[in-house]
């Protein structure tokens, strides 16, 4: 990550709480006040003025969530069967849940660029899922991805700009 993406982040965890307060009143708003925003045009914005592979903040310090399909993908590409990659790179929660076993990201490359951009987990995907649907209803996530992504953060600023609380 780079000092731009570190001052962002920086600011992002002086205005943690706001953050999580301002992101649990908008989910009690209307959802005619959130369909005023538009959510995907900031998002396209932010991110288009966002060079992710100078950051890959997401991949050097969150494993994703993985998927089966994910799994079925990522093995096939790389050659081997699915029991090995679960060895090799999965980790299975208590409840179950699959993630990379380690950060940064074993497909993560020195230079900041993803080896298997093209066939990423579907988490790596929507993340930070700026751009979704149901986006103010996951308040907590929301709030936590912005301790982590600088675009994230900047995308709750311009909300911050456009739906006061
Ligand atoms: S698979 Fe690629 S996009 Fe996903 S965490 Fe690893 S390096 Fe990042
Ligand atoms: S999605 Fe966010 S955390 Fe991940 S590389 Fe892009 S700006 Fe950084």
């Amino acid at each position: 990550m780079n000092t731009h993406h570190k001052s962002i982040l920086d600011s992002a965890k002086s205005e943690r709480k706001d953050i999580g307060n301002r992101f649990y009143k908008w989910r009690s708003l209307n959802p005619s006040v959130h369909n005023e925003v538009s959510l995907q045009e900031i998002h396209q914005e932010v991110f288009d003025d966002t060079d992710c592979i100078s950051c890959h903040n997401c991949c050097s310090s969150s494993p994703p969530l993985i998927t089966t399909s994910d799994i079925k993908r990522l093995s096939i590409h790389l050659g081997i069967s699915k029991k090995v990659f679960r060895q090799k790179y999965i980790l299975e929660d208590f409840n179950g849940e699959l993630s990379f076993n380690k950060v940064p990201c074993h497909f993560l490359n020195p230079d900041g660029a993803c080896q298997v951009y093209d066939i990423r987990p579907e988490a790596c995907r929507r993340f930070p899922h700026t751009d979704e649907a149901d986006y103010f209803k996951r308040p907590k996530l929301n709030a936590a991805n912005t301790q982590v992504c600088p675009a994230a953060y900047k995308i709750y600023k311009r909300l911050e700009d456009s739906i006061p609380v």
